[in-house]
């Protein structure tokens, strides 16, 4: 009997942005209720830090689009086919604002999604903060999460792209306009995450990551996901220092992202687009002064990559990591698992 047996997993905390994240708790949670993660309780509490510096302010409304897509993929509200927003949507609001020619006519919100945005908007304008707000709106959703925005304060992240019409050369986009209306199709130069360094964790995030049997690193996107929560000052500090083991899973498979834009923005901030480079760009805890992992999963067809991750003290394993499916992704979810606890390893191969 190894400790971890002795003293089941009761708590994880899911470092997590939008769609990536949401469809990996999603296998986390089946896990769980199945029974199929080595050395975690069947009633384990997951409580999620997600990014909230792709939020933005729209028509009025505060959007924030991954502690929605987190809401409503746990909540059985998100529409699968977009993978954003809710289900069975129509867009009446959105067609009669194009109508006024009011901008921008790039983002739309869905008749249905902008019942959540009233909501939250009101009760921010009431002075509760988007963490309490983020709390209300959960009430009905259910989302058998603790869901916790990374903070509470305003954290813009925006795009530096090549714009030969300006006299600099450059154009600076909120994240949001370089997603959906550039469709990131132009190279991102940089990316400033406006409001960051100023920010403070909101609350319960420290907690979460310090009182806690195991802290995941889902595959989200690892710069303006994940790398913005790690960049709220304490966030860091507090990963380093956590009792807990930290494991992390790539969203690189086979030199690229799945869906999203996750080769343009590392590209942008210099990290080759390889799952190995993204595992040492997060970096081993053990040893260098700012890494945060303790093992890190790659897909099985960046196996020929796993000794070089190793090879700088971090442990290192390579399991098939497409998330075609709640059980295919609770596997997945299973290996990391017993990557840093050794619970399970033997099942796990
Ligand atoms: P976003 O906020 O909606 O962009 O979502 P996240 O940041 O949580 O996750 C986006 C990242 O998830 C993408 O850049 C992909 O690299 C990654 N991703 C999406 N689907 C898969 C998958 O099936 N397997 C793996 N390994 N990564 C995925
Ligand atoms: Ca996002």
């Amino acid at each position: 009997m190894d400790a971890v047996s002795a003293r089941p997993v009761s708590r994880i905390t899911v470092l997590s942005g939008g769609m990536g994240g949401a469809r990996f708790l999603q296998g986390l949670l089946h896990g769980i209720a199945a029974g199929t993660l080595p050395g975690v309780a069947a009633d384990a509490e997951v409580t999620v830090v997600a990014n909230t510096a792709d939020d933005i302010w729209v028509h009025g409304l505060k959007v924030c689009p991954d502690l929605d897509t987190v809401m409503y993929t746990l909540g059985d509200g998100i529409d699968l086919d977009r993978g954003w927003g809710r289900r069975d949507e129509s867009w009446s609001v959105k067609e009669e604002l194009a109508a006024y020619g009011v901008e921008p006519t790039w983002f739309g919100l869905g008749d249905r999604d902008v019942a959540t945005h009233l909501v939250r908007t009101q009760m921010l304008e009431a002075g509760y903060p988007l963490s309490a707000v983020t709390e209300a709106l959960c009430r009905r959703w259910e989302p058998r999460v603790r869901l916790l925005p990374m903070s509470d304060d305003r954290v813009e992240t925006h795009v530096v792209v090549a714009d030969e019409a300006e006299p600099s050369g450059r154009r600076v986009v909120h994240f949001q306009e370089y997603w959906v209306r550039m469709r990131a199709e132009v190279p991102a130069e940089s990316v400033l995450v406006v409001g960051l360094d100023a920010s403070t964790p909101g609350p319960g995030v420290l907690e979460a990551i310090t009182e806690t049997d195991l802290v995941v690193l889902p595959p989200s996107n690892p710069v303006v996901s994940v790398g913005t929560i790690l960049g709220v000052p304490g966030v860091r500090d507090a990963l380093r220092a956590s009792p807990a083991p930290v494991v992390g899973l790539s969203p690189i498979v086979g030199g690229t992202h799945v869906r999203g834009m996750a080769r343009q923005v590392l590209t942008a901030i210099g990290v080759e687009v390889s799952a190995s480079a993204v595992g040492l760009h997060y970096g081993a805890r053990r040893s260098g002064s700012a890494g945060v992992l303790d093992g890190w999963l790659v897909d099985e067809r960046d196996a020929d990559q796993v000794e070089r991750v190793r090879a700088a003290g971090l442990p290192c394993a390579a399991v098939p990591l497409m998330m075609t499916d709640p059980a295919a992704t609770a596997a997945m979810a299973a290996a990391a698992i017993a990557l840093v606890t050794g619970a399970g390893a033997a099942e796990a191969g």
